[in-house]
């Protein structure tokens, strides 16, 4: 006799994929940045996950009036909705102030009277150590620098593969609070990642050297490593990535679909015929349903402008 069969109803698992798009202020998004927004969208929603945006607006001079309100609106009109507020850094000095005083309990951290022009004087890649058994004497304290140790880190990263890095050799004891005073991006972002839940960090591969750092620093402050993804940047004909320093052209938002097709062609996503020339939802909708990761260049740079001759 059978049974009668009971649909097994499936428990709602909990949104277990958290990624963001944590742009900088200092000038409107350009073509290498919709990018790296593109493909941090397109993977967390693919994985049926959330998608933060965080606006990274922690150094003031370096940063453009209006700039953060216009990067708002060009993905607005891409149509790559966020969910949830935008956190802004600016706000988050308190959270920093904790981490910086959990560094010092946990004596990670030591204060640091080094001039840039004497540690490249002292012809060392990376920070010589001059101040981390303490402050020599005469010497004032400027920044707040955590300590490395002699270890080699190894990390998978989900394109670039695995990565070995020498902390002390090449990475070396790095800034977490600045001698201007401001709180240094290294730390800024350990610290908010952490807040936000992220799981997954997906950006440009100009900050893969970043991660090292990153990932000692939640290992510091207890926190647990998200998963990462170091896209392809777009660099111009002389292998520069697009910037606001490299003069990079701010994006025509009067045709944002064609923008688009570049942009998923880019990641690997050629839009078919058919849709060159739709509207971004749509082109969205169809990158969404198509993405996969293996399909994107697994490289660190590519060229996105076109050969004049
Ligand atoms: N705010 C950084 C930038 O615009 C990105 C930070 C990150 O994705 O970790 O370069």
């Amino acid at each position: 006799m059978g049974s009668m069969s009971v649909p097994i109803r499936e428990t709602p698992t909990a949104i277990s994929y958290r990624g963001r798009f944590a742009p900088s202020p200092t000038g409107p998004l350009h073509f290498g940045s919709l990018v790296t927004a593109l493909g941090s969208y397109l993977e967390a929603r693919h994985q049926q996950g959330q998608w933060l945006v965080r606006m990274e607006d922690l150094d003031p001079p370096r940063e453009e009036p209006g700039a953060a309100d216009a990067i708002l609106r060009a993905l607005e009109t891409y149509q790559l909705h966020w969910d949830g507020p935008v956190l802004y850094q600016s706000t988050r000095q308190a959270a920093y102030e904790a981490a910086l005083t959990q560094l010092a309990k946990g004596h990670y951290s030591f204060a640091c009277g080094c001039s840039r022009k004497e540690i490249a004087a002292s012809g060392a890649t990376v920070y010589p150590g001059t101040c981390r058994e303490g402050l020599p004497p005469g010497k004032q304290a400027r920044a707040v620098r955590v300590r490395v140790p002699d270890q080699i880190q190894t990390f998978h990263d989900i394109l670039q593969g695995s990565l070995r890095t020498d902390l002390l050799r090449e990475v070396g004891d790095f800034v977490v609070r600045r001698a201007d005073g401001l709180y240094a991006y290294h730390l800024a972002v350990v610290v908010d990642d952490a807040a936000q839940g992220i799981s997954h960090i997906v950006r440009g591969s100009d900050l893969l050297d970043a991660t090292p750092p990153q990932r000692y620093l939640q290992q510091c402050l207890g926190y647990s490593h998200p998963e990462y993804c170091h896209l392809p940047v777009a660099v111009n004909q002389q292998g520069q990535k697009l910037s606001k320093q490299t003069f990079a052209a701010p994006l025509d938002e009067r045709n944002p679909g064609h923008t688009l097709v570049r942009a998923l062609t880019f990641l690997g996503h050629p839009p078919p015929d058919e849709l060159r020339g739709a509207d971004p939802g749509l082109l969205l909708r169809w990158a969404e349903a198509q993405w996969d990761l293996e399909k994107v260049p697994h490289c660190a740079a590519i060229c996105s402008e076109p050969d004049d001759n």
